[in-house]
């Protein structure tokens, strides 16, 4: 048998159809995108296309080969809509893609298929078709088009070339390795649309078939390999744009220059501008947020930053910048700016909390250690002496038996906020455990601390403790003891010291001072 031209395109048209349904069969199983949907849509709308095509040749009838006919129309007439949708997930235009927006660029396909299906009653879309037959096949050779070939013609072509449009954009924006698959997939719905105007307008009068589905089977190819099959999908556009746009991080990416290439949605609202920004140099709009840039000359860099947001309100930030490394040259820069503020937050609560006595308020034992420490480095470097008030609660345990805990616990919080209010601000008061507490007394020589130590003794002596409607007398036992720097004493023994005053007062009678004194102790005042 001779290969004609019929032959040809009949083989193309059943191979096509067969691929067709095989790719969207298998992206459709293996799901691995949100496109794969729109993209088995778009693949049987192209095998029924090409598959009616090969039967109408077969078709031993005109009136079977109309009713092919219609197949054809409608696989031809839905594939551009498909088209368009598959093109707007694959671009990330997910929020164009609702169920409004498909019914209402299927209404005029739709409209298409009515009225092709009613051609016999007012030959609108065609006017006539003459088959003629050649070998085995029936081939509809001269259309003559009626008025509304044309619109349904310019709505196809319209559809493919708003998806064009996206591609071209997404071509534009992307890496390299993404920008030649955009490109592929313009040339490859460019091959339909310049063989159906060829065709419609008999351009080349030696071809009389129709090739153009055979641009979406390529199309499609093209696809399924590089997005669905090539495991691209991990770092495919989609899902990079969905990941990098729907970032809590903010995302810059400056090339060599420092001009600014692309940012994310996030790093558009930190520094309030938008993508027409892109090409400005990125210290630009770092020192309009009065956020320090980052040092692009560096490697990688990891500072912090605080920012006012446009509600006027803090935040930390944690910029970091990479370096995108090309094959032979550093390409650019990638900047990130985290918010760290819920994390500093919380970092300083526990901060706070680790250090806090939480019955009082006060610094607790553990962070009157700490204090102690600066206060001795302090004091060896300044020569100037400081000084340590212990208080222990007189006969609490009675308080306790007598009113309970709970109104032990208030006392408690009485004493820390009457001792506060006797003391100077830079005085430090801190719970030293159970009902004993603590004072350090920076820059204070041991004359002026008993001085204090006693004016505290006085103030819980006279104050009027009222808990609960209950009235309680307090009392404290006080002793004092001062760290000379020209006579230095480890932190134990200042303690110690200080301690032991302490049992000199609560073994001399009680709600005394007690000034330590290595020569044994002498009580003032009682
Ligand atoms: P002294 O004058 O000798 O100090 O007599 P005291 O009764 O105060 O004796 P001591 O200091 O040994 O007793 C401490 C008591 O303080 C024992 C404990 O029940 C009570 N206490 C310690 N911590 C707390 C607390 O956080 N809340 C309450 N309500 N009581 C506490
Ligand atoms: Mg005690
Ligand atoms: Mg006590």
């Amino acid at each position: 048998m001779q290969i004609d031209q019929y032959s040809l395109f009949f083989l193309i048209a059943m191979i096509a159809t067969i691929l067709s349904i095989y790719l969207a069969v298998s992206v459709y199983r293996l799901k691995p995108s949100r496109g794969a949907v729109p993209f088995a849509w778009m693949m049987m709308f192209v095998a029924l296309w090409t598959g009616a095509i090969a039967g109408g040749m077969l078709a031993a009838t005109e009136a079977t080969a109309d009713t092919w006919m219609f197949f054809r129309m409608t696989g031809m007439v839905l594939t551009p809509v498909s088209w368009l949708f598959l093109i707007l997930r694959y671009t990330d235009k997910e929020h164009l893609v609702t169920t409004e927006n498909i019914l209402l660029v299927s209404l005029l396909p739709a409209l298409s298929i009515l009225l092709f299906a009613t051609n016999d009653i007012h030959h609108y879309f065609v006017t006539e078709i003459n088959y003629f037959r050649s070998g085995y096949f029936l081939i509809d050779d001269t259309w003559s088009l009626g008025p509304y070939a044309l619109v349904h013609l310019a709505y196809s072509y319209t559809l493919v070339l708003i998806g064009v449009y996206f591609l071209l954009r997404e071509a534009i924006r992307l890496v390299s390795r993404y920008r030649q698959q955009a490109i592929a997939l313009i040339g490859a719905t460019l091959i339909p649309l310049v063989v159906n105007i060829s065709h419609t307008f008999h351009l080349i009068p030696q071809i009389r078939v129709n090739y153009d589905p055979l641009g979406f089977v390529i199309a499609g190819i093209i696809l399924a390999w590089g997005v669905f099959f090539n495991q691209l999908f991990d770092l495919s556009p989609i899902a990079r744009s969905i990941l990098v746009e729907n970032m809590i991080e903010s995302m810059i990416v400056v090339n060599q220059h420092h001009q600014i290439v692309d940012l994310n949605p996030a790093a558009q609202r930190l520094f309030g501008i938008d993508r027409a920004k892109l090409g400005t140099p990125v210290e630009d709009i770092f020192l309009a947020k009065n956020i320090p840039p980052p040092r692009l000359e560096e490697q990688e860099q990891r500072y912090h930053t605080e920012v006012h947001d446009s509600q006027g309100e803090l935040h930390n930030y944690e910029i970091q910048s990479y370096t995108i490394q090309g094959q032979r040259a550093i390409r650019g820069k990638l900047i990130t700016a985290r918010d760290i503020s819920e994390q500093k937050r919380i970092q300083e609560q526990l901060q706070y909390l680790a250090i806090t006595d939480a019955l009082t308020g006060l610094s607790n034992h553990r962070h009157f250690y700490e204090l102690l420490d600066s206060e001795l480095e302090r004091s060896r470097r300044s020569q100037m002496p400081f000084s340590v008030i212990m208080f222990d609660i007189d006969l609490f345990k009675q308080i306790n038996d007598t009113h309970g805990h709970l109104i032990g616990d208030q006392v408690l919080r009485e004493i820390a906020m009457t001792g506060k209010a006797g003391l100077r601000e830079y005085d430090i008061l801190c719970r030293y455990g159970g009902e004993e507490f603590a004072v350090i007394l920076p820059d204070t020589p041991l004359s002026a601390a008993i001085l204090t130590a006693e004016r505290l003794r006085m103030i819980v002596d006279q104050h009027e403790f009222h808990i609960e409607e209950i009235d309680v007398h307090i009392t404290i036992s006080l002793g004092v003891s001062t760290y000379d720097p020209k006579q230095p004493v480890t932190i134990k023994d200042l303690i110690e010291s200080a301690d032991k005053a302490l049992y000199q007062s609560k073994s001399n009678g009680r709600n005394l001072v007690t000034p330590w004194n290595k020569n044994g102790t002498g009580a003032v005042n009682g």
